[in-house]
């Protein structure tokens, strides 16, 4: 092993050392997620140093005068992992690299008020939309979502998820463009992405015009970007749903985030 190689694993071990959450917490903070229970003992182990970098590399802020206990943090910090399990090795490397181009999580204590007017174009379009949100993700920027939102609940048949669906607009933006196509793994293969993605997506837009209530929540045929956000939130919380409407998008999923729950 060489000198370099020798400070590097000695620095990584002191990060991990330095960012470990202590287990008393740690157990009682997972104890009330469901999204934990499909993971071994092994993994979750994987899952607490993860979480324990998140923490310690990302600001988790409350805001409008909300308040956040080490539980709520940690949980938040945990989803995060759950989302990250496959991209990162905590013991290898503590860089987060999937997740380089954000800082902040801001958590409002319910849906909050975008802070923007509603406005139409000449053409009677809508040019932005005001309102209240569950969640949102800036290019630049951090991620913002409400605690009433994302605290841990039963799994249920619709996904609602809003910190993994604000991640997956981040790792949508990691090459440049949000639409819907992260970077891929070099295993998988871009036309099938995108020929996966778009069918499915014209799939929900053509059941939505014909009246015909779908599988899984509408907002997904938005557009791409948000078709990509909404699955992401139902391949973790509700993948037999997905896999039933969607079984390929299921299995691009899959690919992609290294994980396979069924
Ligand atoms: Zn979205």
């Amino acid at each position: 092993m060489g000198f370099i190689t020798k400070i590097n694993r000695f620095l990584l071990q002191r990060t991990v050392r330095k960012s470990k959450i202590p287990l008393k917490i740690w157990h009682q903070s997972i104890a009330q997620m469901p999204l934990m229970q499909r993971y071994t003992n092994r993994q979750k182990m994987q899952l607490r140093l993860l979480a324990g970098q998140v923490l310690n590399q990302k600001s988790i802020q409350p805001v409008n005068g909300f308040y956040l206990n080490d539980i709520m943090r940690i949980t938040i910090a945990t989803q995060a992992a759950i989302l990250l399990f496959g991209f990162e090795n905590p013991e290898q490397d503590s860089g987060l690299t999937w997740i380089r181009n954000w800082q902040h999580i801001l958590v409002y204590p319910t849906p909050f008020h975008n802070g923007r007017k509603t406005t139409f174009n000449t053409q009677g379009l809508m040019g932005s939309w005001g309102g209240f949100e569950s969640g949102e993700t800036h290019y630049q920027g951090g991620i913002i979502i409400n605690w009433q939102d994302d605290q841990p609940h039963p799994l249920r048949k619709h996904a609602n998820q809003v910190l993994l669906h604000e991640m997956a607009h981040k790792l949508d933006m990691l090459d440049g463009d949000t639409n819907g196509h992260p970077p891929l793994h070099s295993n998988m293969s871009q036309q099938v992405w995108f020929d996966v993605f778009s069918q499915a997506f014209e799939q929900l837009n053509a059941q939505l015009n014909h009246g015909i209530k779908t599988t899984i929540n509408p907002y997904a045929a938005t557009n791409p970007a948000e078709f990509f956000a909404v699955t992401t939130e139902y391949f973790f919380e509700a993948p037999r749903v997905l896999k039933r409407a969607f079984p390929n998008v299921y299995h691009q999923l899959a690919l992609f985030y290294r994980q396979d729950f069924l």
